[in-house]
């Protein structure tokens, strides 16, 4: 029951009425037994900074932050993580006895969603499709993982080019360069991991895909898309119709948002098999509602 003494926590973005993380938190909370409460706050851009402040003035414990605000709202806070410093974004604020504290918790939710599967990529080869602000927080957890050269194909093969370079100086990425379109499925051949990073597939548009139906996967192909809206993308039905082993995007948004959850509550929080499932069909029912 929500009571004076419950804690309030909240999302901030623009436009945020189909975010999924307060039906995520408020089930997490609930798992926790934590005296809390989540909501979604549309916050113009012109009023990040008051929003930012607000965390004080109304004894917010904590806000996860979303587009477009990721970058903007860094500026504003107190302290950063070392995450944050290398990727220039913060998802998760927390309001501590120093002020408010950024982190990103991107890299470690997709890191988590692995699983036990995490080791398997250790100098295994890796193909990133996209270069915008979810590749580069794919990059830095590849870095993390220490898998083999990446491989990064994105229609604008100069921000690709772009993300590359920063990646190498701001985390040490190391063996990774661009593709060419006619070179993807080459590439595709010769990784254990394809990664999709870019909103190609997203609903509405359900039938378009980042590769072509000629896409050369196979059972020893593991093909993770970030997207979780639809739960199966043309790119995942490509990949399962070849034998490859797929994944969407729900699992890392739920492991990023536990990761906010255990920054915010300094408890290390572990959710069971069966607590994950449930929480994947709250999500796709959210989704579809
Ligand atoms: P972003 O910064 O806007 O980047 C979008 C990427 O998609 C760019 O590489 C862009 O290529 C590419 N793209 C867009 N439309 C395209 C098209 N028609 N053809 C080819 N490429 C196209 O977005 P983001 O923040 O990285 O997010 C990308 C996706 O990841 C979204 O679907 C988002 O929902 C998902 N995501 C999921 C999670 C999760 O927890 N599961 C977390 C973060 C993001 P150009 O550079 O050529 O424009």
């Amino acid at each position: 029951m929500i009571k004076a003494n419950t804690h309030v926590y909240g999302v901030i973005g623009d436009p945020i009425e189909h975010s999924l993380s307060p039906a995520l938190q408020n089930w997490l909370f609930k798992q926790f037994d934590l005296n809390a409460v989540y909501t979604a706050f549309q916050v113009h851009p012109q009023n990040l900074k008051e929003a930012v402040q607000a965390m004080s003035a109304l004894n917010l414990k904590g806000l996860n932050v979303t587009l477009p605000h990721k970058a903007a709202v860094v500026e504003y806070c107190d302290k950063r993580s070392g995450d944050v410093d290398c990727l220039g974004v913060a998802n998760t604020l927390s309001r501590e006895s120093s002020g408010v504290s950024a982190s990103v918790t991107d890299p470690q939710g997709f890191i988590e969603s692995l699983g036990q599967m995490r080791t398997q990529f250790k100098d295994a080869e890796v193909c990133v499709l996209g270069a915008g602000g979810a590749a580069r927080s794919i990059l830095f957890a590849l870095a993390t993982l220490e898998t083999g050269p990446v491989w990064v194909y994105n229609r604008t093969r100069e921000k690709a080019e772009h993300l590359i370079r920063e990646s190498k100086q701001a985390f040490g990425l190391s063996r990774a360069r661009t593709l060419s379109e006619s070179e993807l499925n080459a590439a595709i051949e010769s990784c254990r991991m394809v990664i999709n990073t870019t909103s190609v597939g997203m609903y509405p548009q359900t039938d378009a895909s980042p590769v072509r139906d000629d896409a050369p996967f196979s059972d020893q192909h593991f093909v993770y898309d970030l997207i979780y809206n639809p739960v199966t993308t043309r790119l995942l039905q490509i990949a399962e119709q070849k034998g490859a082993h797929t994944r969407n995007g729900l699992d890392m948004l739920i492991f990023q948002g536990l990761e906010s959850l255990r920054i915010w509550t300094h408890a290390d929080l572990r959710l069971s098999i069966s607590q994950l499932n449930e929480c994947r069909t709250l999500l796709k029912e959210q989704l579809y509602e």
